[in-house]
């Protein structure tokens, strides 16, 4: 008999969007519990760098409709349009209630919150003139933002529940309704269902299905796994984000933010090249414009180094005092993992997975959406998705830097409100567990702690990852992209047969990686197979054998759906909620 817990809501996830939602539920005086793999202030919001996008106006002219115009073309016109008015119209509220819980942001001579310029944001509906919209704690922003979250959060009395793992949902067969989660919990390698009015995934991004990555090791797309079994499917999976600015060889983030300082891409022969491919925002254009011109760079020869396979991040111009103030945890990186000091040298730079755009198909109040009969987005009753792990969608096939941050806040919010509204309109005690709740799970650790051969975890997961770089990268090509698919069927069915040596149950952190590892699959077969099918470019898919965006046959969202390996598609909501439409046109920068 697995144990039960009983709560009002669970936040499954305790980065800044979890921790959002739950501090709202919490505050309403709700018994909420939050599962989270690690301590909460490590959560992956913790290495955001660069700031969180808000109209302040604070440095220059700035409104929510530039904001809302700057996120829709940076989406390439994905974006659903109703859900990014929503974002950027809640923008201010959010930082500022940020601010009033104590965010250490940095300040202006005038006592007000510091911002910067980031790429694809501009004043005046895309102008050569850049906005100053990212609000910053040095570059040290998702720290600031996660602690001041959690602190917030203890004192609001919510229950975490530290080193817990969420393995699945648990479903209630009448309607499809969440009633809760099963999770293990790593210290005894115990099992619990942890019952709930209302579920909230908030399980972050899945970086780590690729070989170099900006993502932490925890970011294993558990979430996407969890939905993905029990049979909802994966929105717009194939836009996956290159940051332009990975160190090389390590991967490790540069932010956005230095070239937001002023800093500059040089490749091999000096030239500042950004210059040609994006004649006015240069090094700011959008993330998927910067990556692309990088890797033309190296793949024409222009590369720097030995193996002509990097380009060149200069900021010594900007001088010791803005490193140090504005930058330092830049300049330890650099220092650190690119063996140069950015006060002197340049940093070597590649082109670095970093964001997903796709996830959970979720509403801007948060509500899990699924097609069902003729409707393509019915509420899932008692799921609710925020942060990286669901698709909203305001980021379309392109997020721009500082709106993840925000999202994170405003729809953490939205979903911990619309978690209260359903509860108190239908104030219905808990419903009862199915019969078989947890069995499909319990049925997936007997496989693992029977299992006396096998594949080792550690040979598939490296082969995934290397596929899915291979395959699936920058420019995608579609042979390449065949290919792929196949491989990862291959892979996928190795992860059927994996195996662990050690059985033993306290803290055993090869299980927990051979859990994890059924929700990489999932993430990288959703993303590859997504990818495969669409036939144009967008924002961060870019195919060498369809070259243009084709608004005509694929202005709609892809659906993954694990069962069958099948897709499905959706319309975009091009209609806003109270401004005039953006109407799609040719991206440039
Ligand atoms: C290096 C870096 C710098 C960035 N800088 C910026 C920036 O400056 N501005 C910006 O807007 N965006 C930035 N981003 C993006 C942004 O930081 C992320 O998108 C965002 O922080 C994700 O937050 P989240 O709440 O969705 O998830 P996370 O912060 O990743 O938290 C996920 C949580 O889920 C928990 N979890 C996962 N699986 C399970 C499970 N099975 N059971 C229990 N718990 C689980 C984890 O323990 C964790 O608590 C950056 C990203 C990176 C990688």
């Amino acid at each position: 008999m697995i144990p039960i817990r009983k709560f009002d809501a669970i936040v499954v996830g305790a980065g800044g969007s979890g921790m959002r939602a739950a501090l709202e539920l919490a505050r309403a005086e709700l018994k909420v519990a939050v599962l989270t793999k690690v301590f909460p202030t490590r959560s992956h919001t913790v290495a955001a760098q660069g700031g969180i996008a808000a109209p302040l106006a604070n440095s220059g002219e700035d409104n929510w409709h530039w904001h809302m115009y700057d996120t829709v073309k940076g989406s390439d016109y994905l974006g659903d349009q109703d859900a990014i008015e929503y974002m950027c119209r809640r923008a201010i509220e959010v930082v500022v209630e940020l601010e009033h819980m104590g965010m250490p942001f940095d300040r202006l001579e005038s006592g007000k919150i510091y911002q910067r310029p980031f790429g694809g944001h501009t004043q005046n509906y895309g102008s050569a003139k850049m906005a100053m919209r990212a609000c910053a704690a040095a570059d040290r922003t998702g720290h600031a933002m996660l602690h001041t979250l959690y602190q917030q959060n203890v004192r609001s009395n919510t229950q975490f529940f530290v080193e817990w793992m969420a393995l699945d949902l648990v479903r209630d067969p009448q309607d499809g309704a969440v009633v809760g989660v099963i999770a293990l919990e790593m210290e005894t390698g115990e099992l619990a269902i942890f019952q709930a009015k209302g579920t909230l995934l908030a399980t972050g991004g899945a970086g780590r299905i690729f070989f170099s990555s900006t993502n932490a090791f925890i970011n294993t797309g558990d979430g996407l796994g969890m939905a993905a079994r029990a049979g909802l499917p994966l929105e717009d999976m194939e836009f996956y984000q290159f940051h332009p600015t990975g160190v090389y060889g390590a991967g490790v983030l540069i932010t956005e933010g230095v070239r937001g300082e002023g800093g500059y891409l040089l490749n091999k022969n000096g030239e500042r090249f950004m210059e040609r491919y994006a004649p006015n925002a240069k090094d700011l254009a959008s993330r998927d414009v910067v990556s692309r011109a990088m890797t033309t760079e190296i793949k024409e020869g222009r590369g720097c180094g030995p193996d002509a396979d990097h380009v060149l991040l200069k900021l010594d111009h900007l001088g010791p005092e803005v490193i140090n103030q504005r930058l330092p945890g830049i300049r330890e990186i650099a220092i650190k993992f690119g063996n140069v000091d950015p006060i002197r040298d340049p940093i070597p730079v590649v082109p670095t997975v970093h964001y997903q755009m796709g996830g959970i198909p979720a509403n801007y109040m948060g509500q899990v959406v699924a097609p069902e009969g003729a409707g393509k987005e019915a509420i899932v009753p008692g799921l609710y998705a925020a942060g990286e792990c669901s698709c909203v969608s305001v980021h379309g096939a392109n997020r721009l830097g500082t709106n993840s941050l925000l999202d994170l806040l405003v729809f953490g919010k939205s979903s911990g409100e619309q978690m209260m509204k359903d509860m108190r309109l239908h104030p219905a005690p808990h419903r009862a567990l199915p019969k078989d709740a947890g069995e499909a799970t319990r049925a997936r650790l007997a496989r693992l702690d029977s299992a006396a051969s096998g594949e080792r975890v550690a040979d598939v997961l490296n082969d995934l990852r290397r596929t899915m770089q291979a395959h699936c990268g920058v420019f995608r090509f579609p042979d390449d992209l065949m290919k792929g698919v196949e491989k990862m069927k291959e892979i996928s069915s190795r992860s059927q047969r994996t195996f662990i040596q050690d059985k033993s149950k306290i803290f055993n952190t090869a299980r927990v990686e051979a859990l994890e590892l059924d929700n990489l699959v999932v993430t990288a077969m959703a993303t590859i197979v997504s990818a495969e099918a669409r036939k144009e470019s967008r924002g961060a898919q870019a195919r060498s054998d369809f070259p243009d965006r084709d608004d005509k046959n694929w202005m709609k969202h892809t659906l993954w759906y694990k069962e069958g390996n099948r897709l499905d598609y959706k319309p975009v909501h091009l209609r806003p909620l109270s401004v005039e439409t953006f109407e799609p046109k040719v991206r440039t920068y």
